[in-house]
C-alpha cells in the first residue's frame, strides 16, 4: 500500500537509540534516512491530504500527509526538504512529486528523513512506528535472500515485518551482536560476511555424482577406502594423502576396476 518516498540508500534507520550527528546526544530515530544519491524527487508514500507543508523546527521544510487506509488513518512526514510543491489540504495521488530532496533543518546533508505515524504525527513522535515494516524496500529484500540462505525461515517480500526483525535479532545473537533487530553497519557486515561464508560451502559442496562417479565410490567402499559417508572428492584426498602401503594393492585394484567402468560407461 504505501510506496518509498524516494530513491537513495537507507542511510539511517528506525531506532529506539541514535546519536545525534549534530548535537552529540542519544536520541531516538523515529524515522528513515534515505541518502543524497538517485532522483532528488519526493513522492507521496501514499494518496492522501496535505495536513502540513512548512517549516517545522528541525525539521526545516516539512510535508505531513494523511492518509486513510483501509478505513485506518495514518500519517506521512518527509523532512530537510530543499523545496516544498504541495498545498495545505491539497489532495495527492500516491507517487505524486510534493517536494525536493534538501538538508533545511537540523541536518548534515542532502537526504530524506521519512516518518510514519498510526494515527497522527504529534511532537515527540508518540505515535512513530518504522517506516519499513510498511513499504516495500530493495534492501531489505537483499537481507531477507541472504537470511533465506542462512537457514531462517522467512518470505522475501521487502517489507522490514516482525518476522524479519526476529530472524535479524536471531541472527544478531548468534553474531555477539547488540539484538536490536535493526541492521545496522555492523549486522550489515556480519551478514554479507556469513553469506559470502555460505556461498562458499555451497560452492565446495561436491555435486550428485554421476553414474559412473557412483560405480567408482561403491567399489572404493567395497574396498575399504572410504566408509561411503565420504564424496567422491574424499576418495581422491584419500589417494592423495592417506593410502599407506599396505593399502597400495587395493588402490592398484581400484584403479583397474576404474578403468573397467569406465571402458563400460558410454
Ligand atoms: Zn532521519
Amino acid at each position: 500500500m504505501f510506496i518509498r518516498p524516494c530513491e537513495g540508500t537507507i542511510t539511517s534507520r528506525f531506532s529506539p537509540l541514535r546519536k545525534n550527528p549534530v548535537t552529540g546526544e542519544w536520541k531516538a530515530h523515529k524515522g528513515v534516512d534515505f541518502g543524497k544519491n538517485g532522483s532528488p524527487i519526493i513522492k507521496a508514500s501514499e494518496k492522501g491530504i496535505v495536513k502540513r507543508a512548512e517549516v517545522i523546527g528541525g525539521y526545516g521544510n516539512t510535508v505531513i500527509l494523511t492518509h486513510i487506509v483501509n478505513g485506518k488513518k495514518y500519517e506521512t512526514l518527509y523532512a530537510h526538504l530543499k523545496s516544498i510543491s504541495a498545498k495545505e489540504g491539497q489532495a495527492v495521488k500516491q507517487g505524486e512529486q510534493i517536494g525536493i530532496k534538501g538538508t533545511t533543518g537540523n541536518s548534515t546533508g542532502v537526504h530524506l528523513h521519512f516518518e510514519m505515524h498510526i494515527p497522527t504525527y504529534s511532537e515527540g513522535q508518540p505515535n512513530a512506528v518504522n517506516p519499513l515494516h510498511y513499504i516495500i524496500v530493495p534492501e531489505v529484500e537483499e537481507i531477507q535472500k541472504m537470511l533465506v540462505m542462512l537457514n531462517y525461515r522467512l518470505n522475501v517480500d521487502g517489507i522490514e515485518g516482525p518476522v524479519t526483525e526476529a530472524a535479524i535479532k536471531s541472527f544478531q545473537e548468534t553474531k555477539g551482536l547488540a539484538t536490536d533487530g535493526i541492521v545496522g553497519a555492523n549486522t550489515l557486515e556480519a551478514l554479507k560476511n556469513e553469506f559470502a561464508l555460505k556461498k562458499e560451502e555451497l560452492r565446495m559442496a561436491v555435486p550428485k555424482l554421476t553414474a559412473g562417479q557412483e560405480a567408482i565410490r561403491q567399489e572404493a567402499m567395497r574396498l575399504k577406502i572410504t566408509d561411503g559417508n565420504d564424496s567422491f572428492k574424499n576418495v581422491n584426498q584419500y589417494y592423495a594423502w592417506e593410502i599407506a602401503v599396505p593399502i597400495a594393492q587395493k588402490v592398484e585394484e581400484l584403479e583397474k576396476r576404474i578403468l573397467e567402468l569406465e571402458k563400460k560407461l558410454p
